[in-house]
């Protein structure tokens, strides 16, 4: 559905993605692995059209999409979450989510079942304030609110980011859920373990270069990568 093509990403003298290639499976969960600093939020950075290519090129559905502005990936179904859980703190949750879907035409209430059916939570707090939120309620929003859109590829950066082990578990069978309706996810992660268990395909980087890539039950089964990539 993806395809990455020995892509470099530099800010300034700095490079932070060094000819990286990838492949995203239509309707999989990739996983993207590596330390801090490794280059996984320039990665999808690029993908979303928010950083520049010195070097390489990306293809959407077989189209070529790198030289595309962020808004017009965003209408072919490209659509990222970023780290920072950033929504509209003034606006209701229902108001957020009606804003994820502005580049949407036809109705959206369907939208608003798949994501109250994925986040209850988020049902019950529609017309609460979103900056009144828990840092997990606030994450659970502004995936909610990415999927309003109607995304065909979700992008999501450290989406279990500061979240109370429980949570995480939760979070993750969330995702699985995305999934499952037919939405293609790239998932960023530091949790390798619960990654891993709910993706079928993984990439490692290591400063900007992919190092290590299969499927996950075979990486999770490999004691060696364990140790060596995944924190033991
Ligand atoms: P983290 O898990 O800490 O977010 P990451 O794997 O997502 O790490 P990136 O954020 O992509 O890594 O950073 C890769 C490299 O690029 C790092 O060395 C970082 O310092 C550098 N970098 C990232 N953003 C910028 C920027 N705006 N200006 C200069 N250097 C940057």
């Amino acid at each position: 559905m993806l395809e990455i093509k020995s892509i470099t990403v530099q800010y300034g003298p700095v490079i932070a993605v060094k000819e990286i290639s990838m492949d995203i499976r239509q309707k999989g969960i990739t996983v993207l692995l590596g330390a801090n600093g490794a280059g996984k939020t320039s990665t999808l950075m690029a993908i979303a059209g928010l950083n520049d290519l010195s070097h390489g090129s990306i293809f959407f559905e077989g189209k070529r999409i790198d030289r595309l502005p962020a808004y017009e990936r965003v209408r072919k179904g490209i659509v990222l979450c970023p780290e920072s859980r950033l929504v509209f703190q003034k606006m209701t949750v229902m108001e957020n989510l009606k804003a994820g879907a502005y580049t949407r035409k036809g109705g959206i209430s369907g939208e608003f079942d798949l994501v109250f059916s994925i986040f209850p939570k988020l049902k019950d707090r529609a017309k609460q304030l979103a900056g009144t939120l828990s840092g997990g309620e606030r994450q659970m929003l502004a995936i909610a609110r990415a999927l309003m859109s109607k995304p065909k590829l979700l992008m999501l950066d450290e989406p279990s980011m500061g979240l109370a082990p429980n949570l995480v578990v939760e979070m993750m069978a969330a995702i699985k859920q995305i999934n499952e309706t037919g939405v293609t996810v790239l998932l960023v992660e530091q949790n390798a373990f619960s990654a891993l268990k709910i993706a079928d395909y993984a990439y490692v980087l290591q400063t900007g270069k992919v190092v290590l890539e299969g499927s996950a039950e075979d990486l999770l089964q490999d004691k060696t990568i364990v140790e060596q990539y995944l924190g033991g």
